[in-house]
């Protein structure tokens, strides 16, 4: 399918051309139809599946048809969204999607001035993106109104919940105008979420695309066992590598972050970190300089990286393995999107184990490390009758022995967990005992679920890893590229 068989305007069309789509994505196929028509619409997508021109072409397409005027005060399209960076992102794709169309396009969030938010609300204006505090104030002090809204979006429903604001949209949507045009989106569907969908859709045309454990097929996931005082220099050896040219590094806090960043400052590699605790200019800073290469590592928690939209995120390196395994799944698919493919590695402690391991049970794959990676301090191999048994590193120190001790009370690996090969896949992996990179992985624990198997890609770079890679922060060339 192409857009032009979805009798989109013209002269969005001619803005798609420009900005290089060449195709709808799954979720466009879907929505923009029901939504051309005027159908309600419950889209279950996250950000990367091209989920903003579901919504957002569709809803410029009617405002151009229907050349109404804005009312001062107020607007015609109003798109609630849970962040300020997704509010300003979704303003800059409309306005790249719109822009033959002489729409205005204004942005409303908490943590900057009111003054020239209420100036552009008075001017009026054909779409508002909001986050919902923001716009609660201005309803309070009577600096919006909503009484003429045509369309509304509820973008990131879930993450509207999460983060608090279930009243202010309770107290949002008894203001806007019946009937009208409501399209809701969210990535997960929780009972709260489902139910205020029920009370605000009218007959809505439901689509779908990729469930959340399945998703980011395209990244090439991988995992280095390291120990907790040794990542400074594995991260550095793994971002001064020429491969990356753009990465998203996780921290688990904000703190965390901050002290990763000066890390890697003091390691010759220029970052930025984005959290909570920053301000607006900051962030937007972070997120330019992201953009521009100036500084092309973020390190991000990931409150801070929902909604970050940059193309072209060559690797997503988790310093810290998440608190969630579902923001595991959230994190790498910040790289390889909109088709493109990318590369995700974890960088996983001994104590953090069981949070790998909820992982691995949640996207269903055993994330792929190498046995002979002793560089980093720690071989966590995971011996048959020994789980996770802990062997001293070549030349390192015996404190591995740690490892043994923090696993207690995890669960028994299934059959074929790593160090505990199929006579194949001894085979595969040679007398080094190192698996090539891209050979079949172990089967999963957890029964019959569909399980990734990457394409065996043999030859040369399929080589174990060697001290020499990380120790003086070195070049580790082959974990860095595709295999
Ligand atoms: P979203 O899920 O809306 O955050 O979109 C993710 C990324 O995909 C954004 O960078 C969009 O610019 C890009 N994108 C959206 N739709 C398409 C498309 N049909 N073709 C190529 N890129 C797209």
């Amino acid at each position: 399918m192409l857009f032009n068989d979805l009798g989109l305007d013209a002269r969005i069309l001619q803005s798609l051309t420009e900005e290089g789509y060449e195709a709808p994505t799954p979720i466009q196929a879907q929505a923009i139809p029901h939504a051309l028509s005027g159908r309600d619409l419950l889209g279950i997508a996250q950000t990367g599946t091209g989920k903003t021109a579901a919504f957002g072409l569709p809803l410029l397409h009617r405002l151009a048809q229907a050349k109404g005027r804005p009312p001062r005060g107020g607007c015609r399209a109003l798109i609630l969204s849970p962040t300020r960076e997704l509010a300003s992102q979704i303003a800059d794709s409309l306005k790249a999607y719109g822009r033959h169309l002489g729409l205005s396009v204004a942005v409303v969030f908490g943590g900057v001035p009111h003054g020239p938010q209420r100036r552009a609300l008075s001017a009026g204006i054909d779409i508002l993106v909001a986050t919902p505090g923001r716009l609660q104030d201005h309803l309070d002090q009577g600096t919006a109104r909503l009484d003429r809204v045509e369309t509304l979006v509820l973008d990131e429903a879930d993450q509207m919940l999460d983060k608090g604001f279930w009243p202010a949209i309770r107290r949002i949507l008894p203001v806007l105008p019946k009937p009208r045009h409501t399209m809701f989106f969210s990535a997960t569907m929780p009972t709260e979420v489902a139910k205020l969908a029920g009370e605000i859709l009218v007959d809505p045309a439901r689509v779908e695309v990729t469930p959340v454990a399945t998703t980011a097929e395209r990244v090439e996931q991988k995992l280095i066992f390291v120990e907790q005082g040794r990542k400074r220099g594995v991260l550095a050896g793994l971002l001064k590598d020429g491969a990356v040219t753009r990465a998203l590094v996780f921290a688990r806090t904000k703190h965390g972050a901050d002290r990763v960043v000066k890390n890697l400052e003091a390691d010759g590699i220029a970052a930025n970190a984005i959290h909570g605790n920053k301000s607006q200019g900051q962030r937007e800073r972070a997120l330019a300089d992201f953009k521009t290469g100036r500084a092309p590592v973020l390190v991000a928690t990931d409150i801070a990286a929902r909604g970050i939209d940059v193309d072209g995120v060559s690797h997503v390196i988790q310093h810290d393995m998440p608190d969630t395994p579902e923001a595991y799944v959230h994190r790498i698919g910040r790289t390889a999107r909109a088709g493109a493919s990318g590369i995700a590695i974890a960088l996983c402690a001994p104590d953090e184990r069981e949070k790998l391991w909820q992982v691995e049970k949640l996207i269903r794959t055993e994330l792929k490390s190498d046995d002979q990676r002793q560089d980093v301090g720690i071989a966590m191999r995971r011996t048959p009758g020994r789980p996770d048994a802990v062997k001293p590193a070549k030349g390192a120190s015996r404190g591995g022995g740690r490892g043994q001790q923090q696993n207690r009370g995890r669960p028994q690996p299934g059959p074929a967990r790593e160090g505990q090969r199929h006579p194949q896949q001894a085979r595969e992996r040679g007398p080094a005992g190192a698996a090539p990179r891209g050979a079949a992985p172990s089967a999963p624990r957890g029964g019959d679920a569909p399980v990734r198997r990457p394409a065996a890609a043999g030859g040369q770079k399929d080589r174990a890893w060697r001290d020499a890679d990380f120790r003086d922060g070195g070049n580790a060339p082959a974990f860095l590229r595709r295999s």
